[in-house]
């Protein structure tokens, strides 16, 4: 994890992590996407979380779709978000996709940025 700030840190404007590469390595397939680093933050296991912290739910950017998806906390803690979730693409998308790049890439169609806008305006 400080390996993964410290490039970040160094590249600047730069640089691109890399979570689930869903949305970003299309972009690289269009050429719309040109970074000078890429920092794969797949290995990062202490981002993969989903837990209760002082009446919160708290989420790891490292969050796949699908953990999401199955996990009875955020049922029982967030409805409508575990209802969205399921209507992202498919299970090879939900499967490799996560919260955090979700939420960084911020498509607004995309199901995740537009429940963040609803929850928080
Ligand atoms: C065929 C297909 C269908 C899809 N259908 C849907 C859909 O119906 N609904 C929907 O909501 N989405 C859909 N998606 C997008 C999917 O949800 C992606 O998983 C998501 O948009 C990006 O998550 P990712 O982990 O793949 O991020 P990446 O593609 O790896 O990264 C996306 C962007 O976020 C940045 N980023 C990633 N993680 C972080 C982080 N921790 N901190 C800061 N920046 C970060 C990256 O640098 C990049 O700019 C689809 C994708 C595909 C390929």
């Amino acid at each position: 994890m400080q390996h993964a700030i410290q490039l970040l840190t160094e590249a600047g404007d730069g640089a691109k992590i890399l979570a689930g590469g869903q949305s970003l390595v299309p972009l690289f397939n269009l050429g719309l996407a040109r970074p000078s680093v890429l920092i794969d933050i797949n290995r990062l296991d202490t981002l993969d979380y989903i837990e209760q912290r002082n009446g919160s739910i708290a989420v790891g950017a490292l969050t796949r779709h699908a953990t999401a998806e199955a996990s009875d906390l955020l049922h029982a803690a967030c409805p409508l978000l575990a209802e969205a979730i399921p209507m992202i693409g498919d299970p090879q998308v939900r499967n490799r996709g996560s919260v955090g790049g979700s939420l960084a890439h911020a498509d607004p169609v995309a199901e995740i940025p537009t429940l963040r806008s609803v929850w928080v305006p």
